[in-house]
């Protein structure tokens, strides 16, 4: 099954864009349900979001194993992706980080929420899901379908999901939706960390948090993101 080259270059451009904006550094990966068959996603093999090119893109069933890796090295946490995939048909990109803004909370469990309009695409319940309480102490790599499927599960019907110590999952239906949360995520963590630093946040409402949701993911506000977001990134690479 052949990737068209508009996919294989959306990826490409998608990963510089995370690793751009510090999203990731080293590690850290974002994969697409395959665009002409929904049990299968396209993932790069293990390499730098940053120096990926078209030619690092392998195809993936839900359960991890490749279909054309030839000699490409898979990422050992692929199985994050398929187990999403495989239990919401809803979202058709995954980005998995470790984004050191969001470490704070994913240590201390400090519940995340939108402290300003522009991230209220974060949404207002993002749960944590400590690998321990099932696995015990280990690596903390999510390298099993059984370790993937439990993490699917705390993410359950929401969008984004902390991972204790270790750092999140981003989901979505769109790209540039996905990337754009992945990003605000990190700027609400430092802005509300600032603000319990001076005081206590005054958090957006779940009307609010709503409302401000449908701005920022109108064509208005999310294209003129991504836009900046490519020139940004694409100026760095
Ligand atoms: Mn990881």
């Amino acid at each position: 099954m052949s990737t068209d080259a508009a996919t294989l270059s959306n990826i490409v451009v998608a990963n510089h864009i995370l690793a751009n904006e510090e999203v990731v550094d080293a590690f850290g990966h974002i994969s697409f349900r395959h665009p002409d068959d929904p049990e299968k996603y396209l993932l790069s093999r293990a390499r730098a979001p940053e120096l990926i090119e078209a030619d690092d893109i392998v195809t993936y069933r839900l359960d991890g194993e490749a279909i054309n890796a030839g000699d490409r090295r898979p990422y050992s946490e692929r199985m994050i992706h398929g187990a999403i995939y495989e239990q919401r048909p809803d979202v058709n990109v995954v980005i998995h980080n470790h984004s050191y803004e969001v470490i704070p909370f994913a240590s201390t469990g400090t519940p995340l929420r939108p402290v300003t309009h522009t991230c209220a695409p974060i949404g207002s319940n993002i749960p944590v899901w400590d690998m321990r309480d099932k696995f015990g102490e280990n690596n903390h790599l999510v390298v099993t379908m059984e370790q993937g499927r439990d993490l699917a599960a705390a993410l359950g019907e929401g969008t984004i999901a902390l991972m204790k110590r270790h750092g999140c999952v981003v989901t979505g239906a769109t790209v540039e939706e996905t990337v754009m949360k992945a990003i605000y995520l990190q700027v609400n963590a430092k802005l509300q960390l600032q603000a319990m630093q001076i005081g206590e946040p005054d958090y957006l409402t779940d009307i609010e948090i709503q409302e401000c949701t449908a701005m920022q993911q109108a064509p208005i506000s999310l294209d003129r993101a991504w836009e900046a977001w490519c020139r940004r990134a694409a100026k760095n690479t």
